[in-house]
């Protein structure tokens, strides 16, 4: 079966999983590292980065994640970015570092700490717009020479991939656009 995993121990899961059976495919909500087995790509969605490192770690999903993505890939939105990210830096949230990026988290202060705004997209060959929209959105500061860079906001690059981890500061599953879920899903092939 070819079905595609939600993380669901905490935060937006539901409409990851909404927008995935939008686009024909079959979710598994996981909690437990049999279901995560059974899937072929992972959504790790938005939250709160320490709650859902503290959660991965009791529900045994910390090591079966990371050994998952030498083979599957795995899309972190937000809170995601941030568990997938090499180092939150200023803070002590642990992370996989399955990504050479470094995050600052909430880092569009208060005044301004939800807001949806254009992101630019380029994915292959395409340049489009997409609706981004960000809920105390970590920021990128450094990415790693092998990463590349798939969408800004302004000078920010706000999603990016390497191998089989792609990452997004923002909501794309908030809005109405599937091309980012899309885009996932032809990363796994399904
Ligand atoms: N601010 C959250 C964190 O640092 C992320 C917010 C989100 O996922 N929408 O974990």
């Amino acid at each position: 079966m070819t079905q595609i995993g939600i993380l669901a121990l905490q935060g937006d899961f539901e409409k990851h999983s909404q927008m995935m059976a939008l686009l024909g495919h079959q979710t598994l909500l996981v909690r437990t590292k049999e279901q995560l087995h059974s899937c072929v790509g992972l959504i790790i969605p938005g939250g709160e980065s320490t709650t859902l490192t503290k959660l991965m770690k009791k529900h045994d999903l910390w090591n079966p994640v990371r050994q998952f993505s030498m083979k599957k890939p795995i899309f972190g939105t937000c809170a995601g970015l941030i568990v997938l990210a090499k180092k939150a830096v200023g803070n002590n949230v642990e992370t996989l570092g399955l990504i050479d990026i470094q995050v600052i988290r909430n880092a569009y202060g208060r005044q301004v700490d939800s807001f949806i705004d254009t992101v630019t997209l380029k994915l292959g060959r395409d340049e489009s717009t997409f609706e981004g929209v960000f809920i105390r959105a970590p920021k990128i500061v450094s990415l790693g020479s092998d990463v590349v860079p798939l969408a800004w906001h302004g000078d920010d690059v706000v999603m990016a991939e390497k191998g089989n981890i792609l990452v997004a500061a923002f909501h794309p599953e908030l809005t109405s656009d599937t091309k980012v879920h899309e885009y996932f899903a032809k990363k796994i092939h399904v």
